[in-house]
């Protein structure tokens, strides 16, 4: 590991220039969405859902939009699933039901993947195109290059054309799922293994067997501007629904119906102490002023290492990485901070820290803690089924 932390206090860009050569893709940029607690506070404060279930699909004009854009918050628990869900409680009943029922997506997103792990990069139920080579979006539609463009300016999308290109490239054109699936998450700034694996298996059929189907007919009706635009409106290549199939299961993993020890999957119950922390280590499972680690130790330091055998394997975007630096610096204004780039797992090692329980398969890498701490769970992960969203709800 660097010896030196990092002065976040400079301009994120020309952190992410220097000091993050190498370790992030694409085009240097920020996203329109600012990282850090005070960010996630204020856009939690101003949150009005009503009209949420009529128009959370809403694409085009952004204007029309009821997506509440918490997601690059919640996917670091900067806003935890518990607080949003109780800041809705006065919303009206239709929208703070559809809104609950999202967060319970986001919550089931969790369970399956702390459940099967790396598992959940296979196809889970049903035989869908996984590893097929080649490139799924044609740029040329005024849609698809629409939504690339957000994507890659931005690094957020709503659901609804998260799955337009997750169908677009499997369903209509054939290409291999985790290929595609490996290029959203580089871009999204709430990139979760756990939610965009599911949102890719569920789309693709992979979950339910049935693919989603992706057409003209939901561009005019979720973005009506497009298809005039779009040097394609008289040939255009998605005219038609695709063939409606229902692909055969595979083998599906005992796991999936039961969890012989449902604590591996949900961590600690109370905080478990060996030693006495030096430092509180975050992880980006859990970088809100909330994490139980941090809470519980007001005194220590923080320590924050950005893992640059990780970068440089995934090649985030530099909106993800500065994202990051936002909610740190964010953070060093209450708290001591240092921030550095090398090895947490190694740091954790030679260093007695207070940590949060993340429900990630890389969290096994940590083979020494001082002071684990359970994590946020909006419901406590049981034994039950996670074949489906419904056989789940049903166990919790
Ligand atoms: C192909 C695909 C990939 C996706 N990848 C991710 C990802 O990497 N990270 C991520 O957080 N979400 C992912 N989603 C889920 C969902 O699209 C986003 O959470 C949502 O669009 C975020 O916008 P929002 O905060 O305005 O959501 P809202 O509609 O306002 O919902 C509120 C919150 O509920 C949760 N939520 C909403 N819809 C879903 C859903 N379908 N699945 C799980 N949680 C949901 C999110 O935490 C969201 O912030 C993906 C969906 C698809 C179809």
């Amino acid at each position: 590991m660097e010896h030196r932390p990092l002065d976040i206090s400079r301009d994120t860009l020309e952190i992410i220039e220097q000091d993050f050569a190498g370790l992030y893709s694409g085009e240097l940029g920020l996203s329109s969405i600012s990282g850090g607690q005070t960010a996630a506070d204020t856009a939690l404060a101003n949150l009005d859902i009503t009209g949420y279930a009529g128009r959370r699909s809403e694409v085009l004009p952004r204007s029309k939009r009821g997506a509440s854009v918490l997601s690059p918050y919640i996917r670091h628990n900067i806003l935890t699933l518990d607080e949003v869900y109780r800041a809705v409680k006065t919303a009206p009943y239709k929208d703070r039901e559809k809104f609950r029922d999202e967060l319970f997506w986001q919550e089931y997103a969790r369970h399956l993947y702390a459940r099967v792990g790396t598992r959940l990069f296979e196809n889970l139920r049903f035989d869908a195109n996984r590893d097929a080579q080649g490139h799924g979006w044609n740029r040329e539609m005024r849609c698809l290059d629409e939504v690339l463009s957000e994507l890659e300016d931005d690094g957020w999308l709503v659901n609804q054309t998260r799955m337009w290109l997750a169908s677009h490239w499997t369903v209509r054109n054939n290409v291999g799922w985790l290929q595609g699936q490996e290029l959203m998450y580089r871009e999204l700034i709430d990139g979760s293994r756990a939610a965009n694996l599911l949102g890719w298996q569920w789309t693709v059929g992979a979950g339910t067997g049935k693919p989603y189907g992706f057409a003209r007919w939901q561009v005019e009706k979720r973005a009506p501007e497009l298809c005039g635009q779009c040097p394609l409106n008289k040939a255009c290549p998605i005219q038609e629904f695709p063939d409606e199939v229902s692909l055969p299961q595979v083998e599906t993993d005992a796991l999936l119906t039961h969890d012989p020890d449902p604590s591996l999957s949900a961590g600690p119950s109370e905080p478990i102490r060996s030693a006495d922390p030096k430092y509180v280590l975050l992880t980006i499972d859990s970088l809100g002023d909330a994490d139980p680690a941090l809470v519980a130790n007001p005194d220590l330091s923080v320590v924050f290492i950005f893992n640059t055998e990780a970068l440089t394997k995934l090649q985030l975007s530099s909106r993800r990485i500065g994202f990051y630096l936002e909610t740190l610096r964010d953070l060093s204004t209450r708290r001591d901070l240092l921030v550095f780039k090398g090895d947490p797992y190694d740091f954790a090692q030679s260093t007695p820290v207070a940590v949060t329980f993340a429900p990630v398969p890389s969290f096994t890498k940590f083979t020494s803690i001082a002071e684990l701490h359970p994590y946020p769970w909006l419901k406590r992960p049981g034994s039950g089924s996670v074949r489906s969203f419904s056989a789940w709800r049903k166990a919790h």
